[in-house]
């Protein structure tokens, strides 16, 4: 395809004609066929697309770019200078593949122009080292490294444009972007039957393309700005459906009641005398906030949101507390075993000096499943809380922690039929404009800032070739009788085998560099009794080193642990490492957080962003939105997490403006296919057994 032949699409929007419309009626249901349909797309491609989740012609043709290759110089070999990014174009000579650590591959060419010869290197992509041939003329896009010529894109074979100007696909393992791009640029000509959602009257007066004509400048634009007119179009109508679907969420709210839990009394009181501490301003603000949600009939939605560490556990029981001074019961649900026995210890030891009899329910538990509802003031528990036969004597209050690992179901269930006032805690900070996307519904109350004691977590970024460092640093405040956390790193595999990985971890490290500390070793693996075992005994100080998988990542609260190694830990996802570096720095003393990573070659670009915004910044707000400029907001938050839709093209920060255009707009969408979608959205959400 010819990037050059036509002018922009939208230089003539308003001339009716200027884009070539197909004479005949869309066909969407033809938008349904699989893409091994298409033309060069065979069984073995289709496969790998599958695995992106590109199944139908549709699927590819809302497959977004990830980004867009601008124009870049083209120089001759011999005039290369370090870390500028060029193209080059010359003959392979020779190829070589060579294993790397763990299952890692790199393969390198050596290309020649003529001027002179420079050696290319692709890492992770084995299947290379066979289309790669002596003889074949390439066309590479990249810079000049430590390593020779880093490859960022690349034309093989035959001289096309990727290096020029085209869109880039988020690629995998198994399947080359540029495998990817061939793949939608076959479906590009069954545009013709994209079917446009937005009615006629609402597109014009939002000034809005075609929906097909949006797609086709995003995969094949002119220009960037062309790509971003195109791309704001699908945004809206992502926002859309989001902003229609908070209005009738809210809408359903306001229809149920909830008991009015009038003001805070004695139990309150006595509350605040037991706490070892004075709650912070910002605890302060949230209480007052809440107690206000809790006075009325309407039942409570809020989003209790501040970082790992700010205290929110405090705030959770001060809402439990309220149902049970009341003569209820409130409920605090967790996602894991683990984070509910965690709150469980934490919160039993208060509520026996209160007086308020508290209870754990697991689905390991069968026994306080049937008993526990019916007479325990606060039940602690996994989703096992709202799973059927499980009957509340009288549920007021509901607090659901990291609500973001709960899907929709959840959540909607705990709500569902009961109406108790709900509060959702996260500690996967949400940036405010995200969080008032999203949770439009939600109130938000947010603890800005931590505890005033705390001293900020000091983070270093090691690469394996310098791991011992970490351990000699690691050793040294064990002597000083720290206690320290090492993770293991996240293998794509089971829970099993992660498990045999960390014993096989901890195992070596008790014979190597820890062989002087007692080293315990925590896993989904263990049973809930053998892991509060482990965790009672951390806590006592019977065990120096935790060897973990991610089960730590939330809820684990020991003050003396203040230092954290992670393995490899360009592997974990950005919100994931601030989640685990805040089992740490939760007492008065220093500590440290001790990130080990491959080497910084091998690294992609947005993993070593992740690294060094994590030794850059403990702020969570920050983090989160460096996450999001790195992922984009739909990955961020997931469909099942943002609950309504999942943002493709919509970027929330950029598209504040477009988010304002939607929401204004939502009450004038029709009956139809946006609304239908909703629909769907909410069929899904809302299991019939409790709706
Ligand atoms: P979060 O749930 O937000 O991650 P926690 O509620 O677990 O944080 O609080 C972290 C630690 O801080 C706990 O050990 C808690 O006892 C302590 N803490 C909470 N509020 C205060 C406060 N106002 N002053 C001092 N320490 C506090
Ligand atoms: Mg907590």
């Amino acid at each position: 395809m010819t990037r050059s032949r036509r002018q922009t699409v939208f230089a003539g929007l308003d001339q009716p004609g200027a884009w070539p419309r197909t004479p005949r009626a869309p066909r969407p249901e033809r938008l349904e066929r699989p893409v091994v349909e298409l033309e060069g797309v065979g069984a073995t491609i289709a496969k790998r697309l599958g695995g992106l989740g590109l199944r139908t012609v549709g699927d590819l043709l809302e497959h977004r770019p990830r980004r867009y290759e601008t124009a870049a110089d083209e120089v001759r070999i011999a005039d290369l200078r370090a870390d500028e990014e060029v193209v080059i174009d010359g003959e392979v000579l020779n190829v070589e593949k060579r294993p790397m650590r763990g299952r890692r591959t790199r393969v390198t060419a050596r290309v020649s122009d003529g001027s002179a010869a420079v050696t290319a290197a692709w890492f992770n992509q084995p299947w290379l080292a066979d289309q790669l041939k002596p003889g074949i003329h390439v066309r590479l896009r990249g810079k000049l490294g430590r390593f020779g010529f880093d490859v960022r894109s690349y034309d093989i074979g035959e001289a096309r444009a990727t290096a020029d100007f085209a869109p880039v696909y988020p690629a995998a393992e198994e399947i080359a972007a540029k495998t990817v791009r061939r793949a939608v640029e076959a479906a590009l000509p069954s545009l013709a039957d994209v079917f446009d959602p937005l009615p006629a009257e609402l597109r014009e007066r939002e000034r809005m393309p075609l929906k097909r004509d949006a797609l086709a400048v995003v995969h094949n634009p002119v220009d960037l700005g062309e790509a971003e007119r195109g791309r704001r179009r699908l945004a809206f109508d992502e926002l859309l459906v989001l902003q229609i679907g908070i209005a009738r969420r809210t809408a359903e709210r306001d229809r149920t009641l909830a008991a009015g839990l009038g003001e805070p009394g004695e139990l309150i009181l006595r509350y605040r005398k037991t706490l070892p501490f004075a709650l912070t301003p910002y605890q302060e603000t949230a209480i007052r906030e809440l107690d206000g949600d809790l006075a009325r009939t309407v039942p409570m939605q809020r989003l209790l949101q501040g970082d790992v560490g700010s205290g929110k556990t405090v705030v959770a029981l001060y809402a439990l507390l309220r149902a049970v001074e009341n003569g209820r019961q409130g409920a605090l649900m967790a996602p894991t075993e683990t984070l509910a026995e965690q709150h469980f210890l934490t919160i039993e030891g208060l509520c026996a000096e209160l007086g308020v009899s508290c209870a754990l329910l697991t689905s390991s538990s069968p026994k306080a499943r049937r008993e526990a509802p019916a007479t325990a003031d606060i039940v602690v528990g996994t989703h096992a809380l709202i799973q059927e036969g499980v009957a509340f004597r009288d549920l007021a209050v509901a607090v659901v922690d990291e609500q973001h690992r709960f899907g929709v179901e959840q959540r909607t269930a705990l709500a569902v039929g009961r109406a108790p006032h709900v509060l959702h805690m996260t500690a996967t900070p949400i940036p405010r404009t995200l969080a008032l996307t999203v949770y439009g519904d939600l109130a938000v109350s947010e603890i800005a800032k931590p505890p005033a004691s705390r001293k900020p977590i000091v983070t270093s970024w090691i690469t394996e070739d310098r791991a011992s460092e970490a351990y000699t640093r690691l050793t040294r405040l064990l002597r000083d009788g720290r206690q320290a956390y090492v993770v293991c790193p996240l293998i794509e595999a089971s829970e099993t085998s992660l498990a045999r990985a960390a014993e096989e971890e901890a195992a070596r490290l008790r014979r190597a560099e820890l062989s002087e500390f007692r080293v315990g070793c925590m896993h989904g693996r263990l049973k809930p009794g053998e892991r509060r075992d482990l965790m009672a005994r951390f806590k006592a100080g019977e065990l120096d080193v935790l060897v973990a998988t991610t089960v730590i990542e939330v809820g684990v609260d020991v003050a003396n642990a203040t230092v954290m190694i992670v393995q490899e830990a360009d592997r974990f996802g950005l919100a994931q490492l601030h989640q685990l570096r805040g089992r740490v720095g939760r007492g008065a003393e220093q500590s440290y957080c001790l990130l080990v990573s491959r080497a910084r070659e091998e690294l992609t670009e947005s993993a070593q962003g992740r690294l060094q915004a994590l030794v850059d910044t403990t702020d969570g707000f920050e983090l989160a939105e460096i996450d999001l400029d790195l992922r984009g907001g739909g990955a961020l938050l997931g469909t099942r997490q943002s609950g309504l839709s999942d943002l493709h093209f919509a970027h929330i920060r950029r598209d504040r403006d477009l988010l304002e255009q939607a929401r204004a707009s939502a009450a004038a969408v029709p009956a139809g296919p946006l609304r239908d979608q909703v629909d769907e959205l909410f069929a899904e959400v809302e299991p019939e057994a409790l709706a």
